[in-house]
């Protein structure tokens, strides 16, 4: 029997009741440990955490609790190699994928601690000036956040089971609002890791950081009005979040990062021989097989001039052949695996259901493995797709297919491709290519309004640039429609999430206490 992972509930480790469900090696095949959260008294959970860990973080000014997060960068990073360890036996990612969410995270803890530490020591954060309500100033108006008294609960996807729960804690605990987390079962073990290395190393207050692995029942039940719920995960489970009486009556505030169909577009004036298109072929090869496809943010259409279309195939897949798939234990391998082999058969799946509009313009799905057993291994190669007719292939506009799996799509002139990146119904990002400043800039603003983030690559940044997949904590995270209508990081702006608004009216000698007091 492999070990079963405990619960951090209610201040103590707590084993669930039932046999657990087994996380495995997706290359391998192995079961590694097992999650259970059958019996695991959540009322008292939730209620430990909101009173107690609510109450000892906003005893802390904003400064003290950038000094948390710091410490918290401390303990991971002092137990990295354990958690490369963990990525590679459960995720089955190669070092550098397993860096996206590992250093990722412990990067994006440490720029929230940076700024947290530049707020000062308040408790409450001014919201604007005070505004004098009638002629005189001896009355005003002044609009004051304060950390929303409850929890947070966060529900996790399974492809970023370390930068997906940092991300969202940094903020939340930065704000002083205590943090439940409910990793994806699948990849649940080194989000449970952390947590442990954290609570063991005592850097934060009782009740401010709780874990529980396995089955996501009776955790919605537990919502008050004043806890926030943020999602990451498909589109299905965020529309049963949506509708939970947590949400719809109670009115606890929801945040939800689903799928998305995001892309990338090559300007109308490019060459195949120029710097742009050299950076459009370089990026999507990039997007396609780092963590295997399986990135929310990933390319998965391609959007070039009509006129470039064979070219851009071919130095596409002249890239991909290169790329090697299988063991992430073997130094030659580019590519790992997915995360399972359910999402194997779902990825395969989804291409079949594309295949029906798109033709196949390289296929590395059947490439032989390196170190690993297709019966066993969760690997498969990339796969470009291509449909000349962008407009009639529907369905490359709505299905996502989360693995290495990108689709190309000619466009007549630029406003037939903004019109085809709209199509997405919103995404959460999208990359432009080109050298024409004014042009970039046009449809930066256009595609602004579909897309979370717009990401211009000129060949001034090429070195520069952070990549079109790479969330980084200073620029807004979330898409508009499909892609979940949710807002994460952006700098300080993440915090608004975990705070609540209100207006204070009086004199200025009152309005200069605020701040001071503990919220
Ligand atoms: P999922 O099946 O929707 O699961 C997401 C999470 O929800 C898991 O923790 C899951 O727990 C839990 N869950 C399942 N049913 C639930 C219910 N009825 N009530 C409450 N929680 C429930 O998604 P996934 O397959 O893990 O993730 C893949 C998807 O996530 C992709 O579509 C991808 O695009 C999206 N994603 C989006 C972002 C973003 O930032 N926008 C980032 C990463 C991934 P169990 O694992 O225990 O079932």
């Amino acid at each position: 029997m492999t070990e079963l992972l405990s619960n951090y509930v209610a201040g103590r480790w707590q084993a669930g009741n039932g046999a657990g469900t087994p996380l495995f090696d997706p290359v391998l095949g192995t079961e590694l440990v097992r999650v259970d959260a059958g019996g695991l008294d959540l009322a008292e959970g939730f209620g430990f955490a909101r009173e107690t860990g609510g109450a000892g973080l906003r005893a802390l000014t904003y400064k003290q609790r950038a000094g948390l997060l710091a410490a918290v960068v401390k303990v991971l990073q002092a137990n990295r190699d354990a958690y490369y360890e963990i990525a590679t036996a459960n995720s089955g990612t190669v070092k550098n994928d397993s860096a996206v969410d590992i250093d990722g995270a412990i990067f994006t803890l440490g720029q929230y601690a940076k700024w947290g530490d530049a707020l000062g020591d308040v408790h409450a954060l001014r919201d604007g000036d005070a505004v004098k309500l009638g002629k005189e100033p001896v009355f005003q108006s002044q609009h004051l956040q304060v950390p929303t008294r409850g929890v947070a609960l966060f529900i996790n996807a399974f492809n970023f089971p370390s930068w997906g729960l940092w991300e969202k804690a940094a903020p939340a605990l930065l704000s002083g609002v205590p943090v439940i987390v409910k990793p994806a079962t699948a990849t649940a073990w080194l989000t449970q890791r952390m947590v442990r290395d954290v609570v063991e190393a005592g850097v934060l207050p009782a009740g401010a950081l709780s874990v529980v692995c396995g089955s996501s029942a009776g955790l919605m039940d537990q919502l008050q009005g004043f806890d926030v719920v943020s999602f990451t995960g498909s589109a299905d489970t965020g529309a049963v979040i949506r509708s939970h009486a947590a949400v719809a009556q109670r009115s606890v505030r929801v945040n939800i990062e689903a799928d998305s169909l995001n892309s990338a577009l090559l300007l109308p004036d490019a060459a195949p021989d120029s710097e742009s298109f050299k950076l459009l072929v370089r990026e999507v090869v990039r997007e396609m097989t780092v963590k295997s496809g399986q990135k929310c943010t990933a390319i998965r259409r391609i959007l070039v001039p009509a006129a470039l279309y064979d070219a851009t195939a071919e130095a596409i897949g002249a890239k991909l052949a290169g790329i090697t798939v299988g063991n992430p234990r073997n130094e030659g391998v580019r590519m790992g695996s997915l995360v399972s082999r359910g999402q194997l058969d779902s990825v395969r799946e989804g291409l079949e259901a594309l295949k029906a509009q798109a033709g196949v313009l390289y296929d590395g799905s059947q490439a032989q493995l390196v170190d690993a057993d297709p019966a066993v291994a969760a690997c498969i190669g990339p796969v470009l797709l291509g449909a000349r007719d962008a407009d009639a292939a529907q369905r490359v506009h709505d299905v996502e297919v989360f693995g290495p799996v990108a689709t190309l799509l000619p466009y007549r002139d630029l406003d037939h491709a903004v019109a085809l990146a709209h199509r997405g119904q919103g995404s959460l990002v999208t990359s432009l290519y080109g050298a024409d400043e004014a042009a970039l800039g046009r449809a930066a603003v256009q595609l602004a309004a579909s897309h979370g983030r717009v990401h211009v690559i000129t060949p001034d940044v090429a070195q520069a640039h952070t990549g079109h997949g790479n969330v980084m904590p200073h620029s807004l995270h979330g898409g508009p429609g499909r892609a979940g209508g949710g807002a994460e990081l952006g700098g300080l702006r993440a915090l608004d999430f975990y705070h609540r608004r209100a207006a204070v009216q009086a004199s200025p000698g009152v309005l200069g206490q605020l701040g001071l007091a503990q919220a």
